[in-house]
């Protein structure tokens, strides 16, 4: 079909694109513009899904054990300990499910932000708006760098080359026209439908507009979709480890269980069934309680939270796993433009056949003035040049300026475009592009060229065509073979060409930034000949060379020299001069002062070996393509860095790929960067990086600090419950059984065991995982990829925190029974409900002492209000438990004294004075 019947058969309007109130109805009508994704699963299968743990398992065991035991006994009021069980069992499932939905909430708002867009025609006016809300009709404006949001007729292209990998293969980007095809679409394979672009590709370079013609499903990539069901992304080296090591301590605390439960049955004389159910139920609480079976549930949200703060300040993640990556950052590789500096470009000086003048003046306002010193004569010619020069770099650019609507001036587009209108503006030029030329056609920006070409009709010369370029010093001057004087054009000889490479170079040492700007009127076969080719890009006449001014960010360079401190290495990786590139490195504390960067013609003359140590020692590479960043991350990978890297180009997307975390620019990155990488710097800012990774090593330490509480508190715990059993006598716990002889006695209820894992496991657990840092994270090395998230030194700690809690608890349980080591006056049930609460009062202590494993307990005792919250919740259900009459019936505990909570008090704050202790010898020794 020809582009007018496509575009009446979408009832799409080319000039003015859909209203408003259209695209909504078409939306309505046709449904978004995604592929479908596996069908969502039923909330109720979700909760249901918390009842999958093998752990609800033996709790549901234990509610029939309870249940048999109540029958046995003949039925006597509520089963009250089977009761006690199944609302733990709901509560638990409540409170995974909940911290499950607040980790999947964090990851689909992560998702939301980083949703693809597309820029389309609406009302009239070019709009970004989602990929998902196009519709067909609409009239996609496409730019390099751009996704292609849904399947669409050309109406018009200019150098358009599309990369259509994704879809058919071909790794060539595809040179794309408007043109009607002669053969029936059926006929033509994909690859072939030259005048079509595709949902699921990319442009590489060019431009172009398209109508839509498909969305979702019915685009040809909706239709091999079924191929590319929505599948989870699998879990991070983190959390697999969290699963392993959650899954080997189920184990070992089963086979304790299996243990405690034999040797209570072998040191008692067994009458009845009555007698192995109380032993059976603690066993199996034991088990329920020691395990850490909250472990994954709270990493994910621990990590989605972690990944939500990091968003508010500009780091957006695409994935949890991304995080842990980040701490262990050992190298980042910056672009310079925009990044290390305000991308604000302001031209400074002109450089032409006959002198230099000065521009005065900053940012993109056109207060200023063009001055030069030289005579009346030169200034007649200097006032020529320049005009070519300024009006030449403005006419082969896209950008814009806008005028001020409050004080400051704004840009539209590349701010190395804007600056030549900004210049030109003060040379009172009016503005060129809309009066005397007219833009036709256009060979676009590539970082590998280092220039660009417009092709334009000057109104001036009776419509005679004239290509003007502007680019790299370097790579423009190797084109020109002739120089504009006044109004003369000369050869351009190695002396002059000399002199301007000089003057460069001298601009680019006071770390300005340098472009040229030269033209060439096309004969008239060129003129004939259909569509701008780089091969007209010859026999150029140079007009001159600018020298612009981009201000440095100046929290670059604080951020830099705390990357240093963290031992992380910073390097900046620019298609800019490399004298530029190596002062304005030196002015932020990349380099020293004088340090010469390396250029990637340089680099590429270097064997395997010299690059390698080239790669090492220079931490400066200038006029480097996309090309050689994969090469630099392949030689830092390979001597075990974990790299970060920004892009933002499409030619970047292979190096965001490589390495361990790409990040792509939010405002200034392309579509395809941004899909490439792992993390997008919403401000563009080096400040954000090091930001982030300190964010990453502040989660990773609180994922430490969660664990060694967890693994600490539970293993006091099962010692309790094993120790108590095992040495029972020894603290007389002890009672005559009905035979006459010892019978064990349980250290501690069923119910109080389920209690201590729900009141303890959780809050305080999720309060440890958003802890403030406790000490500088940047005064440490980065931490290896391939270090234990618990290592053989936590384990250590978590034994011995854990035996202090049992034998605290029970020496406290002695003080409250007869006989024993200390001679205390109570009953069982006093001694139970002081051991109970001793051990929820020493994990309180035990997770101060967790926040750090070398920093007192005490330093930054309150920056965290949310653990002292949780706390004192933990704190004021345990005096329930003890306090409540109901509660003293479901979970077997009696009122305690004020002397006796003071006793209980200090014995579980024992945690505490052992760890600073512990911590104190382990300062003084380092
Ligand atoms: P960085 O890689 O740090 O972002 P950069 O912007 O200099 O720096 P490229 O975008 O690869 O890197 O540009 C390479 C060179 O091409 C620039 O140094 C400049 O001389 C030239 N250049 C940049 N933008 C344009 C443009 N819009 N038109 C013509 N030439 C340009």
């Amino acid at each position: 079909m020809t582009a007018d019947a496509v575009v009446a058969a979408m009832k799409a309007e080319i000039n003015h694109g859909l209203s408003a109130a259209e695209a909504v109805l078409r939306l309505a009508a046709q449904g978004p513009n995604e592929l479908r994704s596996a069908a969502k699963v039923a909330t109720w299968r979700r909760w249901l899904a918390q009842f999958q743990d093998p752990l609800v398992a033996l709790l549901l065991a234990a509610i029939v054990i309870a249940l048999a035991a109540w029958w046995i006994e003949g039925r006597k009021g509520w089963p009250v300990d089977a009761l006690v069980i199944a609302v733990v069992v709901v509560l638990n499932a409540a409170l995974g499910r909940l911290q499950e939905a607040k980790a999947e909430d964090a990851v689909a708002a992560l998702a939301r932000m980083t949703e693809a867009s597309a820029t389309v025609l609406r009302e009239g006016k070019p709009q970004r708006v989602p990929s998902a809300a196009l519709v067909t009709g609409d009239v996609l404006l496409l730019a390099e760098g751009d996704a292609v949001g849904a399947d669409a007729r050309l109406l018009q292209a200019t150098s358009l080359r599309v990369q259509e990998a994704s879809l058919t293969g071909e790794s060539e980007a595809v040179l794309k026209d408007a043109a009607t095809l002669t053969r029936a679409a059926q006929a033509t394979p994909l690859a072939e439908r030259l005048n079509m672009v595709f949902k699921g590709t990319a442009v590489a370079q060019g431009s172009g507009r398209a109508v839509v013609t498909a969305t979702g499903m019915n685009t040809e990539l909706g239709r091999i979709a079924h191929l590319l069901e929505a599948t989870a992304p699998p879990p991070s080296p983190l959390q697999k480890e969290v699963a392993r090591t959650g899954r080997n301590l189920g184990v070992a605390v089963l086979v304790i269980a299996v243990v405690v439960v034999g040797t209570i049955l072998a040191m008692s004389d067994i009458q009845s069934a009555a007698d192995v159910i109380p032993v059976l139920l603690l066993g199996v609480s034991l088990a329920v309680a020691a395990v850490p079976e909250g472990l994954p549930a709270i990493l994910s949200l621990v990590l989605a939270l972690g990944v939500q703060r990091m968003a508010k300040h500009s780091a957006i993640m695409k994935g949890l796993s991304t995080v842990e990556t980040l701490g262990c950052a050992s190298v980042i590789a910056s672009d310079k433009t925009g990044t290390l500096t305000r991308n604000e470009m302001t031209i400074q000086r002109v450089v032409t056949a006959s002198g230099t003048t000065h521009v005065t003046g900053v940012g993109y306002g056109p207060e200023g003035r063009v001055e030069h010193n030289g005579s009346e004569l030169a200034a007649g010619a200097l006032h020529e040049e320049q005009t070519v020069v300024l009006s030449g770099g403005s006419v082969a650019g896209n950008a814009h300026l806008q005028h001020p609507e409050s004080t400051t001036w704004g840009i539209v587009g590349d701010p190395t475009e804007a600056a030549f209108l900004v210049a030109a503006l003060k040379m009172e030029l009016t503005d060129e592009r809309e009066h005397r030329f007219t833009r036709v056609d256009e060979i676009g920006f590539t970082s590998e060229r280092q220039m660009m070409s417009a092709v334009v009709i000057d109104h001036h010369l009776q419509g005679a065509r004239m290509l003007v370029s502007k680019g790299a010093p370097g790579a423009l001057m190797a084109r020109c073979t002739q120089v504009r004087v006044g109004m003369q054009v000369q050869p351009l000889n190695d002396t002059m060409r000399a002199q301007l490479v000089a003057q460069t170079n001298e601009m680019a040492g006071a770390a300005l930034r340098t472009l040229a700007v030269a033209y060439r009127p096309l004969s008239e076969i060129e003129s004939a000949a259909e569509g701008a080719k780089p091969d007209l890009e010859q026999n150029l006449i140079l007009a001159g060379i600018v020298g612009m001014i981009d201000p440095p960010r100046e929290e670059a360079a604080v951020a830099i020299a705390e990357a240093r401190r963290a031992g992380i290495r910073v390097i900046m990786i620019t298609g800019d001069h490399p004298r530029t590139a190596a002062r304005i490195a030196a002015g932020l504390g990349i380099v020293e002062a004088g340090s010469k960067a390396l250029t990637g013609t340089e680099l590429e003359a270097l064997d395997g070996p010299g690059f390698e140590s080239a790669v090492r020692h220079t931490s400066v590479f200038a006029r480097v393509a996309p090309a050689h960043k994969l090469r630099i991350i392949s030689v830092l990978q390979g001597d075990g860095n974990v790299v970060a890297m920004t892009g933002d180009g499409v030619n970047d997307a292979p190096a965001l790929k490589a390495a361990d975390i790409g990040i792509a620019m939010g405002i200034t990155g392309t579509e395809v960067s941004k899909e490439a990488a792992k993390m997008i710097l919403a401000d563009d800012n080096f400040a954000t990086i090091v930001q982030a990774v300190r964010e990453g090593r502040a989660i990773f330490d609180n994922i430490r600090k969660f664990l060694r509480y967890l693994l600490s508190s539970n293993m006091g715990e099962v010692l309790t419950v094993f120790l108590g059993v095992v040495g029972g006598g020894v603290i007389g716990l002890t009672a005559e059984s009905s035979a006459g002889g010892h019978a064990v006695v349980l250290p501690l209820l069923a119910t109080q065991l389920l209690w201590i894992n729900l009141v303890t496991d959780s809050a305080p657990a999720l309060a440890l995982g958003v802890d403030p840092p406790v000490c500088d994270l940047m005064a440490r090395k980065p931490r290896p990829l391939t270090e234990r998230l618990i290592d053989g030194r936590m384990w250590r700690d978590v034994f011995e925190i854990g035996l202090v809690t049992a034998v605290l608890t029970l020496l406290t349980m002695d003080m409250h029974l007869p006989g024993g080591l200390i001679e205390g006056s109570g009953n069982l049930t006093t001694a139970r409900t002081a051991g109970f609460t001793v051990l929820v009062v020493a994990s309180l202590f035990n997770c101060l002492s967790a926040r750090s494993d070398t920093a007192s307990a005490f330093i930054h005792l309150f920056a965290n209000r949310w653990l002292w919250a949780a706390i004192a919740l933990s704190a004021l259900l345990q005096v329930a438990v003890v306090h409540l009459p109901w509660l003293n019936i479901a979970f077997g505990t009696v009122p305690l004294t004020l002397q006796q909570w003071a006793v209980c008090v200090a014995m579980g704050s024992g945690v505490l004075w052992f760890t600073e202790l512990r911590k104190a010898v382990g300062r003084a020794y380092q």
